[in-house]
């Protein structure tokens, strides 16, 4: 029924920074090198993501927003060699339950006899649909976010608050994917801004205004088997007072674990002041058969086969570099 689509919805699209992390994942599966964010209000007047991914053909538009039709899974081992960040087709049905969703797409290298198309849904309702030119990607914008949805409305809140956990969001995935731009503006104000170099102290820096590279260090270990661990390290003068510039990602994928956090915090503990945190992006690589992120429809959580041999390498490698680092 449509109140079990809404609760459906409701448990993977909680708040505004769900459908833009949604949408922003869906502009990397596409293979966009330019990503464009547009957010007003919080997120419940606008959410608008713009790339120059592969785009959505004609034929598959009428398709993308109905659930599970576009799921990406077609076996269980399909499970274990998962390319995509998305694969439960689900995202963009949930959004269109519980919002007015339109997408413009035109698919990559279509010819001037190919125009562009959109479509709109609202409500988990096809409403209209048309064609009208406009450059190769997707822009997928989202309006009246929980209009239908009075709990969850009352439950978001107030502009500032989403905007800051969409701002640590883009700023994530512009770590993540240093080789992509990313825009993000926010009621016009622009909040993060990366030229998509591909060097990650680079995006460091400009995602978090640094125009000390030299205090940033680089992390690197590898036991040639079951990890490869990469990416900087802030010197201890950019210590923070929260953890929220700690980053990891496991195998291109943004994640949060308990058991990494402490192994990481093993590693600092001793060597910052009390209730200080590094500034940290991590990339940790493992065989796709010794991870499992499939545990939440959030997707942030991961589970490790060889959680202890990882965790101890990560202790090792964030405290080598600090005491190499010089002291405040
Ligand atoms: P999933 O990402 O899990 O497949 P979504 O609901 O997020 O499910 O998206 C449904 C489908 O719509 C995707 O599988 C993809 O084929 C298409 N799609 C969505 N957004 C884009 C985009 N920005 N560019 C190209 N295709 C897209
Ligand atoms: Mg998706």
């Amino acid at each position: 029924t449509a109140v079990a689509e809404r609760i459906a919805a409701g448990e993977v699209i909680e708040r505004p920074v769900s459908v833009v992390k949604e949408l922003l994942e869906n502009a990397l599966d596409a293979g966009a090198q330019d990503i464009r964010i547009e957010i007003r209000g919080g997120g419940l007047r606008l959410i608008r993501v713009s790339d120059d991914g592969y785009g959505i053909p004609a034929s598959e538009l009428d398709a993308v927003c109905v659930r599970h039709t576009t799921s990406k899974i077609v076996s269980f081992e399909d499970l274990e060699h998962l390319a995509t960040l998305g694969f439960r087709g689900e995202a963009l049905a949930s959004i269109a339950t519980v919002a007015e969703v339109t997408i413009q797409s035109r698919v990559r290298g279509s010819g001037d006899e190919d125009p562009a198309y959109w479509i709109t849904w609202r409500g988990g309702q096809l409403q209209e649909r048309g064609r009208r030119a406009r450059p190769e990607g997707t822009t997928v914008t989202v309006t009246d976010l929980f209009y239908n949805v009075p709990a969850r409305l009352s439950y978001t809140r107030a502009a500032r608050t989403e905007n800051g956990h969409i701002v640590q969001l883009v700023r994530r995935y512009a770590l993540g994917y240093a080789g992509v731009r990313f825009s993000l503006a926010l009621d016009e104000h622009m909040a993060v801004q990366t030229s998509g170099s591909g060097n990650l102290a680079t995006a460091l820096t400009e995602i978090y205004h640094l125009a000390l590279n030299e205090m940033v260090q680089e992390i690197q270990a590898s036991d040639g088997q079951h990890y490869v661990l990469r990416g900087y390290l802030g010197n201890r003068v950019l210590a923070q007072s929260s953890r929220q510039y700690i980053n990891l990602f496991v195998n291109g994928r943004w994640v949060q674990s308990r058991i990494l956090q402490d192994a990481l915090e093993r590693g600092y503990r001793s060597l910052l002041p009390k209730g200080k945190h590094p500034l940290l992006v991590l990339s940790l690589e493992v065989p796709a058969h010794e991870v499992d992120v499939n545990v939440h429809p959030a997707k942030t959580e991961v589970h490790l086969l060889q959680e202890t041999v990882i965790a101890e390498a990560l202790t090792r490698a964030i405290k080598g570099v600090l005491e190499r680092s010089p002291a405040l």
